[in-house]
């Protein structure tokens, strides 16, 4: 048998780390076995599906390396498939048409209310004669379609992340909506229960990886699996994603769409790392490590029953990982659309640039942190620290600078060991401790107390040929 799993998002939003979460634990699975991933998009829902939902969900997992084997397939376009399953189950007497108006719901739930009940639909039009049918429609009341839920009775699966899983079907809230009805009395938009189980069967589902949310819907739906005669998947739900509260993640804590992350400067593979880290362990062990190779040792036996709570500390340091172990090249080019974004023109030289990415990329976090990092090193006008201002303004350090400049004038070809010797002479020539002459340099070319190493800073900028001009201009700080 070829596994095969499918991860359903309703473009109802962006990309939600969630999602991504659970389409990544299906890609893993997948590779694990061999086996295809699907990729369909759940856009029944009319009101809340936007086509930028769409757009920003592929781009999503585009950005994460997240590759499905077919689709995107979407539900709008497979409308004829769901009416003829709707058609099956409505001559089978296993579905019926509901007429109950949206008054008569809203007083059931009220009823249900003051007698301290669960919310249920009593089943009332489960057995309305052709004739009562015949007048409801006549009073221009327009039906939906119910199935029929067989109650009381104990449904049991094995679900492969939380063991046997029993849910009473007493506690479904009644007959389900599958569909609802156009205009023209014709059977139109299903509901989700419905058309994701037209479609799991269509598509030869064989495991349904998803959250636990969805555990309720399972109960639901494999009671449509049994009227359809069809084979029941596999389930896995996978453990919810938490704050730090131990709530459901919101957009209150930071960030939720894969979108927002990638704009904080988190790479794919970092988050793909932390991804699998929310909810599965390594069994040898290991926090860093790509797809693939989770890939070939993933089972569900790993998977937490537990919620996974959200960690900013451990995203953060393992995307410094992956940053302090980048190719420069790489991180280059990852580092550009920021520094541009920034207002910074990065068309200098690319080793320049390079030698910039070396510089800075072992303090990085998060790529946005190369924003103010290199920030001296591009701008023409700098800006100067508090302090920094106030050590330049000292009497004692216009010779130190004054030295610095015409040395610098004096070195056409400036090296790491010729700046290191040049320091050290202006130190020795007018006596001062190295660090004397450091800390004036350092406040001239970069306008802070503190930053990235000197030397290289100094040989960046003289590099770009502004090297003398920021000593100078400091000298005019008073
Ligand atoms: N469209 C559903 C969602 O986005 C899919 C759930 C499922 O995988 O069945 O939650």
């Amino acid at each position: 048998m070829t596994v095969r799993v499918r991860i359903a998002p309703s473009p109802t939003g962006n990309l939600h780390i969630g999602t991504a979460r659970t389409a990544l634990f299906n890609w893993l699975y997948a590779k694990h076995n061999h086996g295809e991933f699907i990729l369909r998009i759940e856009d029944t829902d009319q009101e809340r599906s936007q086509d930028q939902y769409t757009q920003n969900i592929l781009e999503g997992l585009k950005w994460l390396g997240i590759d499905y084997d077919s689709g995107p397939f979407f539900q709008t376009q497979r409308l004829e498939q769901y009416r003829a399953a709707v058609h099956l189950l409505l001559d089978q007497g296993l579905a019926y048409y509901c007429y109950c108006s949206e008054a008569e719901l809203e007083q059931m739930r009220e009823e249900q209310k003051a007698k301290k009940q669960a919310p249920r639909y009593d089943n009332r039009h489960r057995h309305l004669t052709k004739q009562q049918r015949t007048e409801f429609a006549n009073a221009g009341r327009k039906p939906v379609i119910r199935f029929v839920i067989e109650e009381p009775r104990e449904l049991t699966w094995l679900d492969l992340v939380r063991g046997d899983v029993t849910w009473n079907t007493r506690d479904l809230g009644g007959d389900i909506v599958i569909a609802r009805v156009d205009d023209q009395g014709q059977v139109s938009l299903p509901l989700y229960n419905f058309a994701v189980v037209i479609d799991d069967i269509a598509m030869e589902i064989t495991h349904v990886i998803r959250g636990e949310d969805h555990i309720a819907n399972t109960a639901k739906q494999i009671l449509i699996y049994e009227a359809l005669g069809a084979e029941i998947p596999k389930f896995s739900h996978l453990p919810l994603i938490l704050n730090a509260q131990g709530a459901k993640i919101s957009k209150r804590d930071g960030a939720t769409s894969v979108f927002e992350f990638q704009q904080m400067g988190y790479v794919p593979e970092a988050f793909n790392n932390y991804m699998v880290l929310l909810g599965w362990s390594d069994p040898n062990g290991r926090e860093i490590f790509s797809p693939s190779e989770v890939a070939e040792v993933f089972e569900f036996e790993r998977v937490n029953k537990s919620g996974a709570r959200f960690d900013w500390d451990k995203l953060n340091w393992i995307n410094s990982q992956y940053l302090h172990n980048m190719d420069p090249e790489i991180l280059c080019d990852r580092l550009i659309p920021f520094w541009q974004a920034a207002g910074f023109n990065p068309n200098f030289e690319r080793n320049w640039l390079i030698d910039l990415v070396k510089l800075i990329a072992p303090s990085l976090t998060v790529l946005t942190d190369a924003v103010d990092m290199a920030r001296y090193l591009f701008i023409d006008n700098l800006e100067y620290t508090e302090e920094a201002i106030a050590i330049l303004k000292a009497e004692s350090v216009k010779p130190i600078l004054i030295a610095l400049a015409q040395a610098l004038k004096d070195t056409p070809t400036l090296t790491p060991d010729s700046a290191s010797s040049l320091i050290q002479s202006i130190a020795k020539s007018l006596n001062l401790k190295k660090g004397a002459i450091m800390k004036p340099l350092r406040c001239a070319l970069s306008g802070d107390i503190h930053g990235p190493d000197l030397i290289s800073s100094l040989l960046l900028l003289a590099q770009r040929g502004v090297a003398v001009t920021r000593i100078e201009t400091a000298l005019e700080i008073n």
